[in-house]
């Protein structure tokens, strides 16, 4: 197993596959993307090995992020190939939704169990405004094909900004009022980056939790494998809410997760100041070796990031480990 010094187990991997994006995200590539080359990223005997290795350790759901995963021209075969790995029951990607009415077939059908589209705005011009991209009806269209095609777990990411989307709770909560969707604010992180940004538009997601509780939403349990998302579910609405509070209290108490770059480095935290560089150790197809060194690397693993007290590591933006 992979259980840290403070007896935390680590059962989901996040897996960057690319730090290249085609969008730019006024909070996280405003200048589009600044991977000059895409060499060194993971191939799929890489993948295969890394997945293995932590489904050994007990790791059972995977989530492909990046940058953009869907500029990877082999997705589609990365995701059947974290799946055909004994012991993962989940993957999952997150993805700004370019590709997703082209491509949700064949990532379904090549396992794809669940998928993440980041929508800030339900309004084409805000949307625009937002990541650079005109494509708001596009992305829509995508989760609507995401869910046709039978994608169990459809979820929207919305990331709190005070200028953009502070007032717009209503328009979120018709959105999934008929629909299975759990739509999930993230409150803005502080990167390093992104620094009077974030000073101009961070939002707590307080404000948001006791709206939803005043108006009869309930909290919904959580399993081993979930994500730091709190759930909540009310009885007229088809669709949940989800709030992504890193700032609170007792975020990282029940961190389950562990991430690699495409680049093959292992961060134990999304705002940590080090990265162990695991490419050596995926050239064997033994994998022993890289799981004792992954037992050994999570007993490293701080009790907490440090962003209320200003601390973001080494993480320039999120595109560069994958959020
Ligand atoms: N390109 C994909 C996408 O757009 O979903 C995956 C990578 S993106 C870095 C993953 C998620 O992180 C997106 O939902 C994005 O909105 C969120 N994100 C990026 N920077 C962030 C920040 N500084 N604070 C909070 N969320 C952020």
């Amino acid at each position: 197993m992979l259980i840290d010094a403070f007896s935390r187990r680590f059962t989901y991997l996040r897996l960057s596959i690319t730090e290249s994006c085609n969008f730019r995200c006024s909070y996280c590539l405003p200048n589009g993307t600044d991977c000059e080359s895409r060499s060194g990223e993971l191939n799929l005997v890489e993948i295969r090995r890394l997945v293995t290795a932590f489904a050994r350790l007990g790791t059972k759901k995977v989530r492909i992020t990046g940058g953009e995963p869907a500029l990877r021209k082999d997705l589609t075969e990365i995701i059947a190939t974290c799946k055909s790995v004994p012991g993962i029951e989940k993957v999952a990607i997150t993805t700004n939704g370019y590709r997703l009415a082209r491509d949700a077939q064949a990532w379904f059908d090549a396992g794809l169990d669940a998928v993440n589209v980041s929508i800030d705005s339900l309004d084409a011009d805000t949307f625009h405004l937002v990541t650079g991209q005109d494509k708001l009806a596009e992305i829509l269209a995508g989760v609507a094909k995401a869910r046709a095609v039978g994608i169990k777990q459809v979820k929207i990411n919305t990331v709190l900004l005070r200028q953009h989307n502070a007032l717009a709770l209503p328009d979120f909560l018709d959105f999934i009022k008929s629909q299975d969707i759990s739509l999930r604010f993230i409150e803005l992180m502080r990167t390093n980056d992104n620094t009077q940004y974030y000073k101009n538009q961070h939002l707590s997601g307080e404000s948001i939790q006791q709206k939803l509780l005043a108006t009869g939403w309930q909290l919904k349990a959580k399993s081993s494998t979930d994500g730091p998302a709190l759930e909540y579910y009310h009885g007229d609405y088809q669709g949940r809410i989800g709030l992504i509070m890193p700032y609170s209290n007792d975020f990282c108490a029940d961190c389950n997760r562990l991430r690699v770059s495409s680049q093959a480095g292992l961060y134990l935290c999304l705002f940590t100041e080090q990265q162990q560089d695991l490419r050596q150790l995926l050239q064997n197809d033994d994998v022993l070796p890289l799981m004792q060194f992954l037992q050994q690397a999570v007993l490293g693993k701080e009790a907490t990031h440090y962003l209320h007290q200003d601390f973001s590591g080494g993480t320039r933006h999120l595109a560069q480990i994958g959020g």
